[in-house]
């Protein structure tokens, strides 16, 4: 049986209560315990002699205890405990409230670690509840882990050990012997044991250069799994480029940048034996639609259907009404499917897409549901993908028989990073706009001037035009929602109590969001005030001004994608940064934004001034977060991709028996992050 399976309360002193703490932590099995790694270490080198604690410091000491430990009730009942402590260089009191167990925990004569924060006085050194561990041999690095309220370090310490005590003799290490010769890694349960209770700094180097490779592994080789279609070759044949009569139908002239992203995927389709694999990437309002829509031209003519998958339904709406005007000339006929719709209009429209009479599909998760077949899907496209997990992609794939596919993407990344995020994925990049469009001017000021630029909003809402206002951040889920609304409510009842105001946050269900959104497009709302949510590309063409608040928090691509909401239509559009942050770094990356309206070059300088951490971090492409292995350690990135493709060389899909253990961890990496990349 796999300690996977083990819930945590199978541990010594686990109940309801403690599991509920360390279910917060994503901790529910022992498996999951022994993989819930110390977020740092303390060392011995960190302690301090008794003789130099410093007054409120927090410190770490190495004592014996030296007395007895005495106990008495104080004021509202409360329990006192004292106990002495001492090392070569002077002695300590150590002070605890309301824990009648101190006098067993702590024995007389032994040696133990204490942490906590110094008080000193008349009376010398106290501490008052500091956290403590036994002193072995063996515990000469102490873990410590992420915590939650409620729950110490000690707890966690004491039930790590008993999880590692579990572990059978012998343990399956995911990776094959060879792979360890190969890149002189140590075993799983020697990485296991170190990474927490490390015998020397020499065994954790081992244990997290072991770990950090598994999981790069895992990572490289689910993302392999899911493009292994490559390999094969495709069963939708599209010889012929239809695209000339598509083009010469539109209303515009395309870009060069549009022309040629369309070339690069018809000549997939048409050229290539495996199915097309491509990513087109472009800033918000380069048309990314029109090129998604002429490859479903191409592919309906060669006589398959299409599916476009967009992640909100709002935005499934406007690409349904935009396409269906599109082809309504050319006889083509496009559906829409969308969760909100009733069983019986979705039974309706999934009857005909199965029976081939619609041709074009658009639609957001509802596309991926059991219950949508197609007759013949030559083409899958992803509208938005960093909304959408990698496992989800792959699920609109499999709709047909090794389909071509094409996703959209907003967000830029310089190309380095593209390769090894989308691994074999090709890139193209529309980096031009449409003439005539106007430059979103962008303002940055404290939170001073916030009066003024509310006033200037006002303008604009008596103008007839609609704006958007992004919350200040906060962390803490719970009180996201809290803040976007009471800030709205603010908003209501002062500065824009005579104007409709609507309200999105994170919290909120997706048919509210989309409601919301709708009012928005349909000028209902007039302001919007909103968290993060509002960043998907939804094109509200008489929105003209988003002022954000605290920009520092965000990263620039980020900000970047919340300032391409506006400038979509004839009006001038602005961007008010607000932030009282004056550091030197903040000031030069709000500044990046204020300089330039160019998605490729801001995310250059977002990769300079942050390193990879945003890109990848932040979680917008879709990928797993991961435990223990970092992004911006590429050197062992590069040599885990080797050593995939080594792996699927030998073992195109794992099935062999020994790829087994790595099988089971990539479908444990992607299926508990899959949901949540989504927000
Ligand atoms: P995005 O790349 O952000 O998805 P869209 O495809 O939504 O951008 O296009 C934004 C707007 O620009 C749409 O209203 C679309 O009709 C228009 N558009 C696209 N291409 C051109 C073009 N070549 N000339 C003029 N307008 C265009
Ligand atoms: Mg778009």
């Amino acid at each position: 049986m796999s300690l996977y399976d083990v819930p945590i309360t199978a541990l010594k002193g686990f109940g309801k209560t403690r599991a509920a703490l360390f279910s917060k932590l994503k901790v529910n099995s022992v498996g999951e315990l022994l993989r819930f790694y110390p977020r740092t270490y303390s060392q011995w080198g960190d302690l301090t002699p008794i003789n130099e604690l410093k007054n409120g410091e927090k410190q770490m000491i190495k004592a014996t205890v030296v007395s007895a430990v005495s106990t008495s009730r104080i004021k509202g009942g409360r329990l006192l405990s004292k106990v002495q402590v001492a090392d070569d260089t002077g002695v300590a009191q150590l002070v605890f409230f309301n824990n009648k167990y101190i006098s067993s925990m702590l024995k007389y004569s032994e040696e133990y670690c204490f942490y906590g924060k110094v008080n000193r006085d008349l009376y010398g050194f106290s501490i008052t509840a500091p956290e403590f561990t036994k002193v072995t041999q063996l515990s000469s690095i102490t873990p410590v882990y992420n915590l939650t309220s409620g729950l110490t370090n000690r707890v966690v310490i004491t039930a790590v050990k008993e999880a590692l005590s579990m572990l059978p003799e012998v343990i399956n290490d995911p990776l094959p012997d060879e792979i360890l010769k190969k890149y002189n890694l140590c075993t799983l349960s020697f990485a296991l044991k170190n990474i927490h209770f490390p015998e020397d700094s020499e065994s954790l180097e081992k244990a997290r250069k072991r770990l950090v490779f598994e999981e790069f592994l895992v990572l490289c080789l689910g993302l392999s799994l899911f493009k292994s279609r490559k390999l094969t070759d495709t069963a939708c044949k599209m010889p012929v480029d239809f695209t000339s009569e598509f083009i010469s139908s539109l209303p515009y002239t395309l870009t060069n940048a549009q022309k040629n992203a369309i070339i690069d995927c018809v000549n997939d389709m048409k050229n290539k034996k495996s199915p097309m694999n491509r990513l087109v990437q472009g800033d918000v309002g380069c048309g990314k639609t029109v090129v998604a829509a002429a490859v479903c031209y191409n592919t309906v003519k060669n006589g398959y259907q299409a599916a476009f998958m967009a992640p909100t339904e709002i935005l499934a709406q406007q690409h349904y009404e935009n396409l269906k005007k599109m082809f309504a000339p050319f006889g083509i006929s496009v559906g829409i499917l969308t969760g909100s719709m009733t069983k019986s209009a979705k039974d309706k429209v999934r009857a005909r897409l199965e029976s081939g009479e619609t041709d074009i599909i658009i639609g957001t998760h509802a596309l991926i549901t059991d219950s949508t077949k197609f007759k013949n899907l030559g083409c899958a496209i992803t509208d938005e993908q960093h909304r959408f997990g990698v496992e989800q992609r792959s699920k609109l794939a499999k709709k047909g028989e090794k389909p071509h596919i094409l996703v959209l993407s907003a967000t830029p990344i310089p190309r380095t990073l593209a390769l090894i995020i989308y691994g074999d994925l090709d890139v193209t990049c529309i980096d031009e706009l449409p003439p005539g469009r106007q430059k979103v001017q962008t303002l940055l000021i404290d939170s001073k001037k916030r009066a003024r630029a509310l006033n200037f909003i006002k303008e604009e809402l008596n103008n007839g035009r609609q704006c958007y206002i992004v919350c200040p951040l906060v962390e803490d889920g719970e009180l996201d929602l809290q803040s976007a609304e009471s800030y709205a409510a603010e908003l209501m009842l002062t500065e824009f109590a005579d104007y409709p105001v609507g309200i999105l946050h994170g919290k909120m269900k997706p048919k509210d969001k989309d409601a919301v959104m709708a009012d928005f497009v349909s000028n209902n709302i007039s302001l919007l005030v909103s968290t993060t949510v509002v960043e998907v590309g939804v094109d509200v063409k008489n929105a003209t001004i988003i002022m954000i608040e605290n920009a520092e928090r965000f990263g620039l691509s980020q900000l970047h994608q919340l300032r391409g909401r506006v400038g979509r239509g004839e009006h001038k559009s602005y961007c008010i940064l607000v932030s009282d942050n004056s550091g030197e770094d903040t000031k030069k990356r709000l500044d990046t934004m204020c300089r330039t309206n160019n998605g490729f070059e801001i995310a250059d300088e977002d990769l300079k001034l942050r390193g990879p951490g945003d890109f990848f971090g932040s979680r917008q492409h879709g990928l797993p977060q991961l435990n223990i292995a970092d992004f911006s350690d590429m050197e062992s990135l590069y040599k885990t991709r080797e050593a995939a493709a080594y792996i699927l060389e030998c073992s195109p899909d794992l099935s062999h028996s020994s790829f087994k253990g790595l099988k089971a961890m990539i479908k444990l990496l992607f299926s508990s992050n899959d949901s949540s990349a989504m927000n």
